[in-house]
């Protein structure tokens, strides 16, 4: 594999919380990094300067992932810049949370559209790159919604389920090509996307007993990104999530 500081890795949804702190945590070790972003441009802008400032590499690009032609962009001038895609962390997503039998259509749609059709168009720009370099590593972003089910997030538990089975099948199908795709399923974790969930029934339900920190799933990402410590693992998908949910 690539040296570390040769390696360029794309972080889908990294103006905040958990791809922000990815973008973070790839950077230290020395891989240029994208910071994709859908609209907050500023944010990401500002991520990018730090990680250049403090000396690591790093370009801001906006592009809504669950859109081809923007996800073809996206890959192009990553590919422009920097000649190679090594990583492609697959993080960005929304919730549009309702019960089923209320839940509209269009609610649905939406979550499905990035959550799980994003993923499938992000690791196919990528595998292309990657199978060429005969190397890289897919790794998704799912969900203990998606392994054990949530009241209120048919759509999201549905599309994150998803992500599962689609990594299993995209490991099979690229692992002979020394391409490895893993998923991380984070439970309740520090983020604009947590902010407005009541504590108090979700902290009963988590063993450590406290909300996760994004460094700690970037600490996961990190690690099945990296060569040659993870190289023998594919088509997993590793909690972290504070003990919420024990095969
Ligand atoms: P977050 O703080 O709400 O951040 C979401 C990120 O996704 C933002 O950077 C956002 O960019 C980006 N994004 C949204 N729509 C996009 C689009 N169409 N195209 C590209 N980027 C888009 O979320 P988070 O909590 O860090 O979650 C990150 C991932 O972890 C998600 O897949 C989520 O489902 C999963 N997850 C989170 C938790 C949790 O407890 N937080 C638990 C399990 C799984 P803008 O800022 O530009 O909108």
């Amino acid at each position: 594999m690539t040296a570390l500081a040769e390696q360029v890795a794309i972080i889908t949804g990294a103006s905040r919380g958990i791809g922000r702190a990815t973008a973070l945590a790839l950077a230290a070790t020395g891989v240029k990094v994208v910071v994709n972003y859908a609209q907050s441009g500023a944010a990401a802008e500002a991520l990018a300067a730090d990680i250049n400032q403090g000396g690591g590499t790093a370009l801001a690009l906006q592009g809504d992932v669950s859109q081809n032609e923007a996800v073809d962009a996206l890959f192009a001038k990553t590919l422009d810049q920097w000649g190679r895609i090594d990583i492609l962390v697959n993080n960005a997503g929304i919730t549009r949370d309702g019960l089923l039998l209320r839940m509209k259509l269009e609610d649905w749609q939406a979550v499905i559209d990035l959550n799980l059709t994003g993923v499938f168009l992000c690791a196919k720009a990528a595998s292309k790159v990657m199978l060429k370099q005969k190397s890289g590593r897919i790794i998704n972003i799912t969900s203990v919604a998606g392994l054990g089910g949530n009241p209120g997030q048919a759509n999201y538990s549905a599309a994150k389920a998803g992500v599962v089975g689609f990594t299993k099948t995209a490991a099979r199908e690229l692992a002979s090509r020394g391409i490895t795709v893993n998923a991380v399923a984070p439970g309740f974790i520090a983020t604009d996307m947590t902010q407005d969930l009541k504590a108090e029934p979700i902290l009963a339900s988590i063993p450590l007993g406290r909300y996760g920190q994004p460094e700690e799933v970037a600490g996961m990402i990190r690690f099945l990104a990296t060569d040659p410590a993870a190289a023998y693992i594919t088509g997993q998908t590793f909690n972290v999530d504070g003990g919420m949910i024990m095969f």
